[in-house]
This record gives structure tokens, C-alpha cells and sequence, in this order.
């Protein structure tokens, strides 16, 4: 976990110059008083010194990231872009203005750091994905990158990060998303010690490999540099991250935070089906292997499937959506998100059709027999119809729970911010006046993926699951109220402060 590459040296693959690190003197107890002096005189001048950095300044920033785009007219951040680059950039300024050490890995990871009061203690591990989807929101991912500045900036500039008995790291994990090369966790693999080798032999759209990716950012490449960005599993207490729902579980429940107690397992599929090629007015319809027929009934059996799944496993009925997954025991939700054609013209009968399938639950052995059975209809199909059909399995990701410690934590902090901020908000309705009584942070199940589910693997983990507009995440339409996101932030904080007072307890 040594810084190995400046976040310079990655914009050198780009503008062939180099810089060297900054590094940031941590701020003084004695500087961070001077810079808010007005600090602990009212209660209320308190908290609005609160709004300005955990809600004010993240919002202003997740703004800002998220006009740091590789396309013109939407927003678009995959493994190691330009635009990945420079939201790189900011993050680690950002961080520096926290007080925290930066620097950037061998993945392309974004890291900040606090040394707190033993600099030998595990670490508390804090952050999110900067990467996202094609056509995304301002807050997938950002969100958990950012609250956590803000909380370690505020905890740091009230002079109680020295204090803390753990170094707390921020990291901001390259690929998440998996966009680019189809597999997700590229980031947070390499930190948890689970990146697989072949996977730097896996090659984009273009055909440019991870490894080569890496290369062509300065970076070395290779089995042996990303091998030395594991951690020790000693040498880290816990991971803990905050992200939007991307479901309308909370919003329905008129709460802003939510606890994750489990992430559902993943699994995804390419399916390449080859056919015969054509012309597509001279071939007879009795005469033709046209993939693509195959390829659509293919898709509606995947859907009967897993409704029938998901009927049979007791879940929601037919609704696949995020939501279902996030509450029904066992319920499964499958997507066909992505199909595409070769040649790709109107009068052309297509020899080979591609799509995606993905597959999710939080019961690793429905899931298993559910992907083995689309498997087995496809091919049926397949072989009826006279095409060939491969499927080969491009990700799996067991289910993850989280744990239940860092979990009680979190509820507790979540509480703890949603009830002192009710009095500051009433005209945003954070809650109904008359739920002021039963406000509580829900447990979840969720139906996305997350860097923690890669961070398992290394320590403990716990998600802060924020409310967003509608459910709708992946979309520009995406949206956290201003004050969710302070609510989100404070929650970090109080969940800090709540582990720097376990130390005090320790030493009465
Ligand atoms: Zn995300």
C-alpha cells in the first residue's frame, strides 16, 4: 500500500510531463481553529458550519465532477479515460485540501490519507467508484468519494483526527463499473488482493488490453505491479462506503438513510450467436440461419425464466426492478441491457448477433441454478433453430454480508445526523413532522454490485445507503437531495467521532 505513481504520472501519459507529488501538511489543531473561530459558540451556528462543508461544498463539487465527461452531451468516465484522469485530478486536490497525503497506485486508484493517533493501528478505509456508466448521473459513485472528504475534512479541521485511533484512508477506486472491459472491481481487486492475472489480457472494444491501458497511462502493467498494491489484511480494520440507493426503497419509506446488510451476487454473461449471413430479399425464410430470431427468443426465455424464479423463490412478481431486489428474499432480477449485430445494415440478414445477460440475487444457489437453466434454454434454442450459439461467463460475483459490527455503527450514526439535522430542515421535509418520533435508518438488501463487495474479501465492510429521486440511478435523470447528502455526511462523521469515542472509553 506504498504510494507507487504520483496522480501526476498519470496525467504524463497524456501531456508526456512530469510532476511530482504534493504532499499536504496535515492541518494543526491550532489552524483549523483559527480557520472557524466562530465554532461551538451556538448550537445553531454550529450546525450551519456543518451545512457549509458536508453539504454546501460536496454538492457544489459532485457538480463539478460531473461536468468531467469524455463525451460532449452526457456524462462518461471509464477505466483510465481522459476524462478519469482528470476527475482523478480534482479528487486528489481535493483530498489535499482535507489534510490528507495523496497518491495515486498502480490501477490508477486515487488514495488520500491520515496517519491518526498510531500510525500502526489498521486502517479505516473509506470511498467509492470515480468511474461510471455511459450516460450516468452526478452521484453513483461521487457521492461516496465525496461525503468522505467532507467528513474527514470536518473531523480533521476540529483537530480530532490525530486523536483517532485508526489511519483513516480515503480511496477512490479506478473501475467500478466495468464499462470498458466488461468485468467490474478492477480498483478495488487489486487493493483486496483478489485481481486475477488474465485480467490484464482482457481487451476493450478496441482491442487494447488492461495491461496495455495501463502502459499507455505510465504505469508498469503488469502481474507483479498490481500484486504489489494488495493489502494486508492486518493492516486494515475496515471499509466503509456510502452510495445512493439506485432503488425507491427509502424514498417510499419517506427516510434519507438506509444500512446495507447484504449485497446481491452477480453474474454475467456474453452470448455470441452465429448464423448465415445474407441478403435479405433474395434468401426464402425456410432457407435461412438467421441469429437473430434466436436471439430474441432467447431473451424472452431468459425473462419467463426468471419470473418464474423469482415466483417460485417467494420475491415480488414480475417487477424486475432494483427494488424488488432490495427487499425480497430471494427474489432474482435478470437484464438483457445490451445486443448488438454484425453487419448491423437493414438489408442485411445478420451473421452473428451479441448481448449481454445479468443475472442477480442474494441466493447464491438460485442464482446457480437459474444461470445454469437460461444457459441450457439458449442453447436449446440455438440447436432448433440450426445456429450456433457460445455463452461464456464474463463475471461472477458471490452474494456479500456485511458486517454486522460496522453495520450497528452506522444505523446508530445514521440516526444520530437524520435527528439533529430535523430541526434544520423542516421546510425540505427530510421526514414528515408527525414521523419525527420512528425516524430510523432501514436495514437493506442491494441489488447492485459495490466496491465493497470487492473490499469483503480483505476486511470487514459496511454501506450508508443514501435516498435518490424516483429510484432512478444510470441516468441523468439521477438525484440526492441536498440535504440527503448532508445527511449522509454528518451520519460519517458521527460514525467517526463514534469510534474515536470507543478510544476515549478505553482510557477512562
Ligand atoms: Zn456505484
Amino acid at each position: 500500500m506504498a504510494p507507487v505513481v504520483c496522480f501526476g504520472a498519470l496525467v504524463v501519459a497524456l501531456v508526456f510531463t512530469l510532476r511530482t507529488c504534493h504532499v499536504v501538511a496535515l492541518l494543526t489543531e491550532a489552524s483549523s481553529r483559527q480557520s472557524f473561530s466562530g465554532w461551538g459558540m451556538q448550537e445553531t451556528d454550529y450546525n450551519m458550519r456543518y451545512q457549509a462543508l458536508l453539504r454546501d461544498e460536496v454538492v457544489a463539487r459532485l457538480k463539478q465532477l460531473g461536468n468531467v465527461s469524455d463525451a460532449n452531451d452526457f456524462l462518461q468516465r471509464t477505466f483510465l479515460s481522459p476524462a478519469a484522469v482528470k476527475a482523478g485530478h480534482l479528487i486528489e486536490a481535493w483530498m489535499q485540501d482535507a489534510g490528507l497525503l495523496t497518491w495515486v497506485d498502480d490501477i490508477g486508484n486515487v488514495h488520500g490519507r491520515l496517519e491518526g493517533a498510531n500510525v500502526s493501528a489498521p486502517a479505516l478505509l473509506l470511498g467509492s467508484h470515480l468511474d461510471t456508466v455511459i450516460d450516468a448521473g452526478y452521484y453513483d459513485g461521487a457521492l461516496g468519494i465525496l461525503t468522505a472528504i467532507a467528513a474527514v475534512k470536518v473531523l480533521n479541521r476540529e483537530g480530532k483526527s490525530h486523536l483517532f485511533p485508526h489511519p483513516i484512508e480515503i480511496i477512490a477506486f479506478s473501475d467500478e463499473e466495468g464499462v470498458r472491459f466488461q468485468t467490474t472491481f478492477l480498483g478495488s481487486q487489486a487493493v483486496a488482493g483478489t485481481f486475477q492475472p488474465h485480467m490484464l489480457d482482457v481487451a476493450d472494444k478496441r482491442g487494447i488490453t488492461v495491461g496495455a491501458a495501463l502502459q499507455s497511462a505510465s504505469f508498469e502493467g503488469t502481474v507483479e505491479s498490481v500484486d504489489k498494491l494488495k493489502y494486508d489484511p492486518a493492516s486494515v480494520w475496515g471499509y466503509v462506503e456510502v452510495h445512493i440507493e439506485q432503488g425507491p426503497v427509502l424514498e417510499a419509506q419517506g427516510l434519507p438513510l438506509g444500512v446495507v446488510e447484504a449485497i446481491a451476487g452477480q453474474t454475467r454473461l456474453m452470448v455470441t450467436i452465429r448464423g448465415s449471413q445474407g441478403h435479405a430479399g433474395t434468401v426464402p425464410m425456410n432457407l435461412r440461419k438467421d441469429p437473430m430470431p434466436a436471439a430474441a427468443q432467447s431473451i424472452v426465455a431468459i425473462e419467463q425464466l426468471c419470473t418464474h424464479s423469482e415466483k417460485a423463490s417467494g420475491g415480488s412478481h414480475g417487477t424486475s426492478t432494483m427494488s424488488t431486489a432490495a427487499n425480497s428474499a430471494g427474489s432474482i432480477v435478470c437484464t438483457v441491457g445490451e445486443i448488438h449485430s454484425w453487419p448491423g445494415a437493414s438489408n442485411v440478414i445478420p451473421g452473428e448477433v451479441i448481448f449481454t445477460v445479468d443475472v442477480r440475487t442474494k441466493d447464491d444457489s438460485l442464482r446457480e441454478h437459474t444461470v445454469v437453466s437460461i444457459e441450457h434454454s439458449i442453447q436449446t434454442i440455438c440447436k432448433g433453430r440450426g445456429v450456433s450459439c457460445t455463452i461464456e461467463r464474463k463475471h461472477e460475483a458471490a452474494a456479500m454480508s456485511c458486517g454486522p459490527g460496522l453495520s450497528d455503527r452506522l444505523q446508530a450514526a445514521a440516526l444520530t445526523a437524520m435527528q439533529e439535522l430535523h430541526p434544520f430542515r423542516r421546510s425540505v421535509s427530510m421526514v414528515d413532522e408527525s414521523q419525527y418520533d420512528t425516524i430510523f435508518a432501514p436495514m437493506l438488501v442491494s441489488g447492485a454490485g459495490h466496491d465493497a463487495m470487492a473490499m469483503s474479501h480483505l476486511t470487514q465492510v459496511g454501506m450508508l445507503f443514501v435516498r435518490c429521486t424516483g429510484g432512478i440511478s444510470h441516468s441523468p435523470a439521477e438525484h440526492v437531495l441536498d440535504d440527503d447528502i448532508w445527511a449522509s455526511s454528518l451520519a460519517l462523521l458521527r460514525f467517526m467521532e463514534g469510534v474515536l469515542g470507543d478510544l476515549s472509553f478505553l482510557n477512562m
